[in-house]
Protein backbone atom coordinates (compact mmCIF):
# COMPACT_ATOMS: atom_id res chain seq x y z
CA UNK A 1 0.00 0.00 0.00
CA UNK A 2 2.75 2.31 0.96
CA UNK A 3 4.65 1.71 -2.14
CA UNK A 4 1.30 2.14 -4.03
CA UNK A 5 0.80 5.64 -2.23
CA UNK A 6 4.07 6.37 -2.65
CA UNK A 7 3.72 5.94 -6.59
CA UNK A 8 0.27 7.57 -6.05
CA UNK A 9 1.58 11.06 -4.18
CA UNK A 10 5.17 11.13 -6.70
CA UNK A 11 2.67 10.80 -9.90
CA UNK A 12 0.19 13.30 -8.10
CA UNK A 13 3.07 15.78 -8.10
CA UNK A 14 3.18 16.90 -11.60
CA UNK A 15 -0.70 15.99 -11.96
CA UNK A 16 -0.68 18.90 -9.23
CA UNK A 17 1.42 21.21 -11.14
CA UNK A 18 -0.62 20.56 -13.97
CA UNK A 19 -3.49 21.75 -12.55
CA UNK A 20 -1.77 24.25 -11.06
CA UNK A 21 -0.48 25.89 -14.08
CA UNK A 22 -3.89 25.07 -15.38
CA UNK A 23 -5.34 26.95 -12.85
CA UNK A 24 -3.50 30.05 -14.26
CA UNK A 25 -4.36 29.89 -17.10
CA UNK A 26 -8.16 29.41 -15.96
CA UNK A 27 -8.11 32.66 -14.07
CA UNK A 28 -6.38 33.87 -16.72
CA UNK A 29 -9.36 33.15 -19.19
CA UNK A 30 -11.97 33.87 -16.81
CA UNK A 31 -10.15 37.37 -16.27
CA UNK A 32 -10.39 37.50 -20.50
CA UNK A 33 -14.16 36.76 -20.97
CA UNK A 34 -15.30 39.18 -17.88
CA UNK A 35 -13.02 41.86 -19.87
CA UNK A 36 -14.62 40.44 -23.45
CA UNK A 37 -18.12 40.57 -21.51
CA UNK A 38 -17.67 43.92 -20.76
CA UNK A 39 -16.68 45.54 -23.89
CA UNK A 40 -19.79 43.51 -25.30
CA UNK A 41 -21.66 45.27 -22.71
CA UNK A 42 -20.03 48.63 -24.07
CA UNK A 43 -20.90 48.05 -27.30
CA UNK A 44 -24.95 48.89 -28.90
CA UNK A 45 -26.75 45.91 -29.04
CA UNK A 46 -26.91 44.92 -32.68
CA UNK A 47 -30.78 44.33 -32.39
CA UNK A 48 -31.07 47.76 -31.25
CA UNK A 49 -29.72 49.51 -34.22
CA UNK A 50 -32.09 50.74 -36.95
CA UNK A 51 -30.07 51.32 -40.10
CA UNK A 52 -33.24 52.71 -42.02
CA UNK A 53 -33.79 55.23 -39.13
CA UNK A 54 -30.10 55.47 -38.93
CA UNK A 55 -29.58 56.20 -42.76
CA UNK A 56 -32.94 58.68 -42.85
CA UNK A 57 -31.23 60.94 -40.74
CA UNK A 58 -27.87 60.78 -42.52
CA UNK A 59 -29.95 61.82 -45.81
CA UNK A 60 -31.56 64.64 -43.17
CA UNK A 61 -28.28 65.82 -42.18
CA UNK A 62 -26.73 65.99 -45.31
CA UNK A 63 -29.88 68.04 -47.06
CA UNK A 64 -29.45 70.06 -44.14
CA UNK A 65 -25.79 70.69 -44.96
CA UNK A 66 -26.36 71.15 -48.98
CA UNK A 67 -28.89 73.19 -47.81
CA UNK A 68 -26.20 75.98 -45.56
CA UNK A 69 -23.80 75.46 -47.61
CA UNK A 70 -21.76 78.62 -49.15
CA UNK A 71 -18.26 77.95 -49.98
CA UNK A 72 -17.84 82.38 -49.18
CA UNK A 73 -19.46 81.84 -45.50
CA UNK A 74 -17.37 83.90 -43.38
CA UNK A 75 -19.35 82.62 -40.53
CA UNK A 76 -17.55 80.01 -37.68
CA UNK A 77 -20.74 78.74 -36.59
CA UNK A 78 -22.12 77.81 -39.46
CA UNK A 79 -18.83 75.57 -39.72
CA UNK A 80 -19.37 74.24 -35.82
CA UNK A 81 -22.87 73.49 -36.45
CA UNK A 82 -22.55 71.72 -39.85
CA UNK A 83 -22.97 68.05 -39.42
CA UNK A 84 -20.86 66.82 -42.26
CA UNK A 85 -19.25 69.37 -44.52
CA UNK A 86 -19.75 73.13 -44.87
CA UNK A 87 -17.09 76.21 -46.32
CA UNK A 88 -15.42 79.03 -44.46
CA UNK A 89 -13.46 81.78 -46.79
CA UNK A 90 -13.61 80.01 -49.78
CA UNK A 91 -12.53 76.50 -48.45
CA UNK A 92 -13.52 73.72 -47.97
CA UNK A 93 -14.83 72.09 -44.47
CA UNK A 94 -15.44 68.25 -43.55
CA UNK A 95 -16.18 68.03 -40.14
CA UNK A 96 -13.98 65.39 -39.39
CA UNK A 97 -10.52 65.64 -37.10
CA UNK A 98 -7.81 63.25 -38.04
CA UNK A 99 -5.53 60.71 -36.03
CA UNK A 100 -6.66 60.95 -32.22
CA UNK A 101 -9.53 63.18 -33.24
CA UNK A 102 -7.78 66.88 -33.89
CA UNK A 103 -8.50 69.18 -36.38
CA UNK A 104 -5.72 70.05 -39.36
CA UNK A 105 -6.06 71.47 -42.94
CA UNK A 106 -4.43 70.85 -46.30
CA UNK A 107 -6.44 72.54 -49.07
CA UNK A 108 -9.94 71.86 -47.31
CA UNK A 109 -10.43 71.87 -43.57
CA UNK A 110 -10.84 68.84 -41.23
CA UNK A 111 -12.25 70.37 -37.91
CA UNK A 112 -12.95 68.02 -35.43
CA UNK A 113 -16.94 67.33 -34.32
CA UNK A 114 -15.28 67.23 -30.67
CA UNK A 115 -13.28 70.17 -30.68
CA UNK A 116 -16.28 72.29 -32.26
CA UNK A 117 -18.16 71.20 -29.77
CA UNK A 118 -16.51 73.70 -27.93
CA UNK A 119 -18.28 77.17 -28.11
CA UNK A 120 -16.19 80.23 -28.10
CA UNK A 121 -13.20 77.81 -28.73
CA UNK A 122 -14.11 76.49 -31.71
CA UNK A 123 -14.52 79.40 -33.67
CA UNK A 124 -10.69 80.19 -32.93
CA UNK A 125 -10.65 76.48 -34.17
CA UNK A 126 -11.88 77.42 -37.55
CA UNK A 127 -9.82 80.49 -37.59
CA UNK A 128 -6.67 78.61 -36.75
CA UNK A 129 -7.36 76.08 -39.52
CA UNK A 130 -8.07 78.53 -42.21
CA UNK A 131 -4.50 80.61 -40.99
CA UNK A 132 -3.21 76.95 -41.60
CA UNK A 133 -4.74 76.70 -45.37
CA UNK A 134 -3.56 80.14 -46.06
CA UNK A 135 -0.22 79.12 -44.72
CA UNK A 136 -0.18 76.28 -47.23
CA UNK A 137 -1.41 78.22 -49.91
CA UNK A 138 1.73 81.05 -49.73
CA UNK A 139 4.78 78.01 -49.09
CA UNK A 140 3.21 75.21 -51.63
CA UNK A 141 1.69 71.56 -50.35
CA UNK A 142 5.50 69.91 -49.82
CA UNK A 143 6.77 72.65 -47.63
CA UNK A 144 3.89 72.90 -45.54
CA UNK A 145 3.55 69.31 -44.82
CA UNK A 146 7.24 69.30 -44.05
CA UNK A 147 7.75 72.39 -42.32
CA UNK A 148 3.65 73.02 -40.65
CA UNK A 149 1.88 69.71 -40.72
CA UNK A 150 4.20 67.24 -39.71
CA UNK A 151 5.56 69.20 -36.85
CA UNK A 152 2.68 70.66 -35.58
CA UNK A 153 1.16 66.67 -35.23
CA UNK A 154 4.39 65.67 -33.40
CA UNK A 155 4.12 68.19 -31.20
CA UNK A 156 0.41 67.41 -29.75
CA UNK A 157 1.45 66.94 -26.35
CA UNK A 158 2.56 70.74 -25.21
CA UNK A 159 -0.20 72.51 -23.75
CA UNK A 160 -2.37 74.65 -25.03
CA UNK A 161 -1.41 78.21 -24.53
CA UNK A 162 1.95 77.19 -25.49
CA UNK A 163 0.88 74.77 -28.01
CA UNK A 164 -0.18 78.49 -30.62
CA UNK A 165 2.75 80.06 -29.46
CA UNK A 166 5.21 77.65 -31.73
CA UNK A 167 6.12 78.54 -34.91
CA UNK A 168 4.24 76.29 -36.95
CA UNK A 169 0.72 77.45 -35.30
CA UNK A 170 1.01 81.43 -34.50
CA UNK A 171 0.95 82.48 -37.91
CA UNK A 172 -1.47 80.08 -38.27
CA UNK A 173 -3.46 82.33 -35.25
CA UNK A 174 -2.22 85.31 -37.37
CA UNK A 175 -3.61 84.44 -40.79
CA UNK A 176 -6.50 83.61 -39.57
CA UNK A 177 -7.26 86.12 -37.13
CA UNK A 178 -7.77 84.14 -34.13
CA UNK A 179 -8.36 85.80 -30.97
CA UNK A 180 -5.26 84.92 -28.59
CA UNK A 181 -2.60 86.90 -27.05
CA UNK A 182 0.93 86.22 -28.38
CA UNK A 183 4.12 87.65 -27.49
CA UNK A 184 5.44 89.76 -30.34
CA UNK A 185 8.96 87.26 -30.23
CA UNK A 186 6.53 84.80 -30.58
CA UNK A 187 4.96 86.22 -33.78
CA UNK A 188 8.16 87.34 -35.06
CA UNK A 189 9.74 83.86 -34.82
CA UNK A 190 6.87 82.31 -36.58
CA UNK A 191 6.88 84.57 -39.24
CA UNK A 192 10.29 84.44 -40.11
CA UNK A 193 9.43 80.45 -39.91
CA UNK A 194 7.33 80.72 -42.78
CA UNK A 195 9.49 82.97 -44.95
CA UNK A 196 12.48 80.55 -44.09
CA UNK A 197 10.34 77.83 -45.66
CA UNK A 198 9.82 79.44 -49.08
CA UNK A 199 7.22 81.32 -51.35
CA UNK A 200 5.49 79.78 -53.43
CA UNK A 201 5.44 80.55 -57.23
CA UNK A 202 1.90 81.30 -58.59
CA UNK A 203 1.17 79.30 -61.47
CA UNK A 204 -0.43 80.77 -64.21
CA UNK A 205 -4.36 81.02 -63.96
CA UNK A 206 -4.42 80.08 -60.58
CA UNK A 207 -7.92 81.10 -59.40
CA UNK A 208 -7.60 80.68 -55.34
CA UNK A 209 -4.80 82.59 -53.69
ZN1 LIG B 1 -2.57 74.37 -35.90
Amino acid sequence: MNHIQGIASESLIPAIMKRGENGADMTKNSKKKKTDRKKAKLKPAVSGFKPVAKAKDVFRKLADDKRNYDLKNTCEKAVLDAHYFSAYRGRRVIKAGGPGGRSFSLYIMFISKKAAAGGAGGVNLVRHEYGHTVQLRRIGLIPYLFGIAIPSARSGRVPEPEYYDLVTEVTADKLGGADRPHSSEAVQAGEAYLKSLGKKVPRKNSANK
